[in-house]
This record gives structure tokens, sequence and C-alpha cells, in this order.
């Protein structure tokens, strides 16, 4: 027996036997817990999952809503995916990469890499989350590693790419070190499912077949030291009640073992691509399925962002951002030199996108739903990673930084990207917003910084 988590089916099934016997008064006592922003343990979340009455999904959506507010101030972090190969070996029958899919793979050459990063730098992007399929031979971690330094050296008139996500096959210890040198933000990793029969079944070849391997990744990455990893399920594999309880028994098994668990939840569900139709699986979530979701993750880990791609539909994003969803992506592409069209070879998506607006109409977008879009990439250069930035979090004190780094990022992107009736439109946005920041302190100094941006200065945060 090791220490890195497994997974029992049949105590997670033990858990669910629970359907219709919670009480009221013990989902209430849950629902208190969570509304002091206490976190819930896979106890109370089998407790919700429990639940059909329509009263308590309303109190739960009501909480998961003011938690979030709470924590992150109304702030919504905006990022790109950055695909730099489709090049995979593993057949995962979800997905438009899968090797048995024929198509022309390719990896972005050094010089695509620069108009990819600098069509996103265009848009405005300073977080990108780097993407690539499983193929050693072709994409070795020698060449992820050359495209991160790549890009952490590329310099704009004002922009930067200043933080960058890594979301690449589960890999060694040795691979971990390497990569937590790199000085990347989170490594990401989807389970995809939890459920060792259905992993195997939609994992049908590669080294990602191997079920414990990807299962026991993060213990492998925070042995390294990478404390921020971010977590997934793709919703619609297997059922959704099991998916949740085996990620927060995941998500304590980390917090057990190195004192921090996820810092990240991504929440894809399945989407058509080529060669993957929807209707093929049974357990495909619908919509109202897929808020309740995401608002029990809410309760469950406040303090976790919770990441939404482009999967869905506009309508469904500000549901879902309602409901706890903390990060967006926004002008995505989900081929391989998409950004740029930097070569004119027909690509392949690995995942149909939905909400195709532009990044600047997500922008306007949010702001006009109340929410500030937020470029922040403060944390991780603060060195407010794994449980330094759990501490800052769950003594509510993130609030103070995030929301002003969200303005302050904001203002920024006005100057350097908008015209001038949209950095009117901002100024007055910001000013309404720097009435809700109820510490003084905090107001006066981002009204100081927010002069340091109009003299010029640039990358000014918390
Ligand atoms: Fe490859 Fe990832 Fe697609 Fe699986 S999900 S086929 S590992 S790119
Ligand atoms: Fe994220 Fe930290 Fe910035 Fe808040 S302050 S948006 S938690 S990087």
């Amino acid at each position: 027996m090791d220490n890195n988590f497994s997974v029992s089916n049949e105590y997670i099934y033990s858990l669910l036997e629970q359907e219709n016997k919670t009480d009221d008064t013990q989902i209430e006592e849950v629902l208190a817990r969570a509304e002091r922003l206490a976190g819930l343990n896979h106890h109370d979340i089998a407790a919700l999952l429990s639940t059909n009455n329509d009263k308590h999904w309303q109190r739960i959506f009501q909480i998961a809503g003011d938690i979030k507010r709470k924590v992150y101030g109304d702030r919504v972090v905006v990022f790109a995916p950055l695909y730099i190969s489709d090049s995979c070996v593993n057949n995962c029958t979800y997905c438009g990469f899968r090797a048995d899919n024929k198509f022309m793979r390719r990896q972005l050459t050094m010089d695509e890499l620069r108009q990819e990063v600098r069509a996103l730098e265009q848009m405005g992007h300073k977080r990108l989350a780097l993407e690539a399929g499983e193929d050693p031979e072709n994409c070795p971690l020698d060449y992820i590693l050359d495209c991160i330094r790549e890009i952490y050296e590329m310099k704009f008139n004002n922009g930067a790419i200043r933080r960058i996500n890594v979301n690449i096959g589960a890999t060694s210890l040795e691979d971990y070190k390497r990569l937590k040198a790199a000085e990347i933000g989170t490594y990401i990793l989807f389970q995809e499912t939890y459920h060792k029969e259905t992993y195997e079944s939609v994992h049908i070849s590669g080294p990602k077949s191997d079920y414990t391997y990807h299962l026991t990744a993060f213990d492998r990455a925070m042995q390294t030291g990478l404390d921020d990893v971010g977590a997934g399920v793709l919703f619609g594999l297997y059922d959704y009640k099991f998916e949740i309880l085996a990620l927060m028994l995941h998500n304590e098994h980390l917090e057990q073992r190195f004192g921090v668990g996820f810092h990240t939840i991504s929440v894809p569900r399945i989407r058509e691509a080529v060669g993957v139709k929807s209707t093929e699986f049974p357990y495909a979530v619908n919509d109202e399925t897929f808020r309740k979701i995401v608002a029990i993750l809410r309760l469950a880990v406040p303090y976790t962002g919770i990441i939404l791609s482009t999967r869905e539909t506009p309508q469904m994003r500000k549901t879902l951002i309602n409901a706890g969803v903390s990060q967006i992506s926004a002008g995505s592409r989900t081929d391989v030199g998409g950004y740029s069209k930097s070569a004119n070879l027909s690509t392949t998506e690995q995942f149909s996108t939905i909400d195709n607006r532009a990044t600047n109409d997500i922008i306007c977008w949010l702001m006009n739903e109340g929410l500030v879009p937020s470029f922040c990439t403060a944390c991780y250069r603060k060195g407010r990673t794994g449980d330094r930035f759990m501490e800052l979090a769950k003594t509510g004190k993130i609030r103070n930084v995030c929301l002003p780094n969200g303005l302050l990022t904001l203002k920024e992107y006005a100057l350097d990207y908008g015209n001038e009736a949209f950095g009117a439109q901002v100024d007055e946005f910001i000013s309404n917003m720097l009435n809700k920041l109820d510490n003084e302190q905090v107001r006066q100094r981002v009204i100081a910084n927010l002069q340091l941006l109009e003299n010029g200065e640039r990358d000014v945060f918390f």
C-alpha cells in the first residue's frame, strides 16, 4: 500500500446510498457550514447530492453566488488556451486529437509560436493555458519547455504573457521537477473520469490508458514541489455524483498529504468534436444538472478557482458564473495555429467551441453583467502559491487583492487595447467598483496605482 490516491467504488456507492435519506435538518447544517465559507467534506457533499428538494437547490444556488462574491469580489479571471501540438499517441474516444483520427499532425515551429503569442497578446491576454497532446517523440518535454521559455521571454510594447499554466499528460517525477523549474503557473491535468471501468473504456490505448498512473500524477507532481495543481472532470463520461465525490476525495487526499488541495477545478462537459458524438454518452449532463455541479463545487471548495471553457453558450456561461465559476477562457481557438493562422494547413480542433465571441466582446459583456474582467497573474509572481495562497484565501484577505488587481488589469487593458469611448466606459465602471472596496486603505492604493498606469507604468499589482 503506498501513500498515493486511490478510488474505492464501493465506498463512493455507499455514500450515494444516502439518496432520499437525508433530512432537512442535516441539509440545513451543511448549508450553514457552507455559508460560513468553511468548505464541505465528502459526507456533506453526499448529503447535498442526495436532495431532490427544489427549495434546497434554490438555497444552494444562492449560497454559491454569495460565496463567489465574498471570496473573489465579483472578478472573473480571463485567459486563453494555446495549443502547441495536436500530435497524440492516445486514443481518448471523446477527443478530436485521438490517434485514430487521420489528419495532418503538427507542432508549432518557434516562429509560429511567436506569431500565436503575438496574436494572443494583441487580444490583451496575459495568462495562457498551454495545451499539447501526448507524444513523447514528436512533442517531447524539451520542446514544451522551449515553448514556455520562449513565451516568457517575449515582450511587446506594453504587453507580455505573465503566467503560463500547463496542461500536458501525466508524467514522471523527473519531468515534474523540470516543469517546476520552468516556473509554470498551475499544472493542469484532467482525470476525465474517476470511475476505473469507464476510464478504461474511453481511453482505449496509449499511456493515458493506465488509470492508476494517471490518477496518481498529482501525488508525483506535488512531491516535486509543484504545489499549484488544477484538476478536471469531463462531465458526461460517468455518473456526475460519483465524479463529484471522487474529485472531492482526491482533494481531501492532497490536503492531508501535502497541506493543500486543488488550486483550480475545470468543469468541461462532453461536446461534439471530430469522431465524437455526444449522443454516445448516456451520462451526458443537461444544463440544470451542470449548474448543480458547479454550485456544489463552489460550496465545497470556496477558495478553489472553477474554470469554464468556451464549450458553453454565452447564456450558460452567465448562469454558471452566477453559480460559482471564477475563471473563463475568451476568444479561444482549440486548434494548433488557430490564432494567427500561422500556416495555411487545415487543422483539427480538439473540441468545438460554442462561445465564439471575440475577447473584447467578452470583456464588455462581463462589465455589462456587473463583473470585473481580470487579466491578473499576481499570485504566483508574488509567491502566493500552494498553501501560501490558501492561507491568504482562507483568511479572506484574497478579496483585498483580487478585486483591486482585476480593476488594475482592466484599466491597463483599456489603455493598451481600447479606443477613447471604451476607455471612458472602463473609467466609469472602475469608479463604480471602487465603491465596493470596503477597505479604505486598499481603495486609496488602487486609486494611486490607477494613476501610475495613466502615467505609463504597467504591470502594477498587489
Ligand atoms: Fe490525446 Fe489529450 Fe486528446 Fe486524449 S484528450 S486524445 S491525451 S489530446
Ligand atoms: Fe488570481 Fe491571485 Fe490575481 Fe486573485 S490576486 S485573480 S487569486 S492571481
